[in-house]
């Protein structure tokens, strides 16, 4: 699938695509309606994960997408690697969360942090999808202040970390070969010393304990995995101990970023659906479409996807030039705003595209109310929209706090 050529005078096409950008986004999206569409009731129906799905997605070309190719990624962007997560969301959105998690919150945060021995011993599987990754961060105990309450500890023990603790909401954990985890090394040094570690689903002393149902998302598997003395090996350090805040932080501006193409995904195909049901529904006579109410709901939704669409590509292409500026205050305000904007955004497409639907809409295995129900997780996931505020606000009043105030919440 990506085959393409680098550093391509930048053709922009009505979107704002490079014609390679353009290409990848048809192809992820001609996959996703022939592969991933198919699939998705089902995995609603029953909290289903395909066997071998990854698999059939790296077949396809659509794994290390931002891996350098040297390690046997495709070496491109980030509005690329965004382009395809879009195109997935607006047909199979569960798929698009777990691809997102795999792909871009795993193997991208691997490629830029780990060493050449765990890109070697990790990233060949990960990329072909013959191993699935996971983030574990959050913990029952420890959302939102995801650093300051984390109770998860790493002891050094010879060549080995001893891993005490749990890990809650993960998404992938059920199904995950690979599992980055964040532990603290130093607990009496707070944030300062937290540290991330590479597991493998069959070390000694790690299991899944329990498997999640959700309300919206489903098929893609959520879990809470628990660690009980499981020693991982010292090698399994990623960057140095002490440093995974740094690690945490970088990846939670990416993972933002990212969330809001699928909130783009998900917006348009309702706005297709809409759009489509105004034609087809008739009441008093005449196509629903033909309301003025009804009419002023599409224009609503039209605006709230074509802002959406700038300022999801506008805050990838700034991930993307700005990926080795040391100062990261632009990205983390950014990357926030874009995610709080998309969440919301996407929210109000869906109350407007569910409306349109009537009765239907409310039928719980329609595909409307499946993407309805979706609209909660990307309010909360990645840090909830209470939290990007807090950091759009904390960015814009840096003077201020940088006297009075400071916090190691989910920032
Ligand atoms: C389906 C799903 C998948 C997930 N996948 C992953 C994953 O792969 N890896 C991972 O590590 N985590 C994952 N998460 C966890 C997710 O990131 C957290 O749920 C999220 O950060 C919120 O934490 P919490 O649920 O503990 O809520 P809490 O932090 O308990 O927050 C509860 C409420 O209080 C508000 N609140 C908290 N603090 C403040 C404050 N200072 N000011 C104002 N309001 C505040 C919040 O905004 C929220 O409304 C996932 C969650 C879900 C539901």
């Amino acid at each position: 699938m990506i085959e393409m050529t680098h550093g391509s005078t930048a053709v922009q096409n009505d979107h704002g695509f490079t014609a390679d950008q353009k290409q990848i986004f048809e192809a992820a999206e001609a996959f996703a309606r022939r592969e991933l569409y198919p699939l998705a009731q089902q995995m609603d129906e029953n909290e289903w994960w395909p066997p071998g799905l990854f698999a059939r997605i790296g077949d396809a070309g659509f794994l290390g997408v931002t891996v350098g190719q040297e390690s046997g990624g495709h070496g491109l962007d980030y509005v690329s690697a965004g382009a395809i997560i879009q195109a997935f969301a607006r047909w199979n959105h569960a798929v698009a969360l777990s691809y997102a998690v795999h792909d871009n919150i795993v193997l991208d945060n691997l490629y830029r942090n780990s060493n050449a021995n765990q890109r070697s011993q990790y990233m060949v599987d990960m990329i072909a999808g013959r191993k699935i990754g996971a983030l574990g961060l959050t913990e029952s105990g420890s959302g939102s202040d995801a650093l300051g309450s984390m109770r998860t500890t790493a002891c050094r023990d010879g060549d080995y970390y001893v891993l005490n603790g749990s890990k809650m909401f993960i998404t992938n954990g059920p199904i995950a070969d690979v599992l980055l985890v964040y532990a603290k090394t130093a607990p009496d040094l707070g944030h300062k010393g937290i540290s991330a570690f590479l597991i493998e689903r069959n070390y000694a002393g790690f299991h899944v304990a329990q498997k999640l149902d959700k309300m919206g998302y489903r098929g893609s598997q959520t879990g809470e995995l628990v660690f009980n003395d499981c020693r991982v090996p010292a090698g399994n350090l990623i960057g140095d101990e002490n440093n995974g805040a740094k690690i945490i932080m970088s990846g939670l501006d990416i993972e933002r970023a990212m969330i809001a193409p699928i909130c783009l995904g998900v917006a348009e195909r309702a706005y297709q659906m809409a759009i489509e049901y105004s034609c087809a529904r008739k009441q008093f006579g005449q196509p629903i479409g033909s309301f003025q109410m009804v009419q002023s709901m599409i224009a609503d939704m039209y605006v709230h996807i074509e802002t959406m669409r700038s300022f999801t590509y506008r805050t990838l292409s700034e991930c993307q030039h700005r990926k080795d500026d040391t100062d990261r205050s632009i990205l983390h305000m950014m990357t926030a705003a874009s995610a709080l904007h998309a969440s919301e955004a996407c929210n109000k497409v869906l109350d407007n595209a569910l409306q349109i639907h009537g009765g239907i809409g409310y039928i719980w295995e329609t595909e409307i109310n499946r993407l309805y129900r979706s609209i909660k997780l990307l309010e909360i996931g990645g840090g909830t929209n209470q939290v990007r505020r807090m950091i759009i606000a904390g960015e814009a009043l840096s003077d201020i706090r940088s006297v009075n105030y400071k916090t190691d919440a989910r920032e």
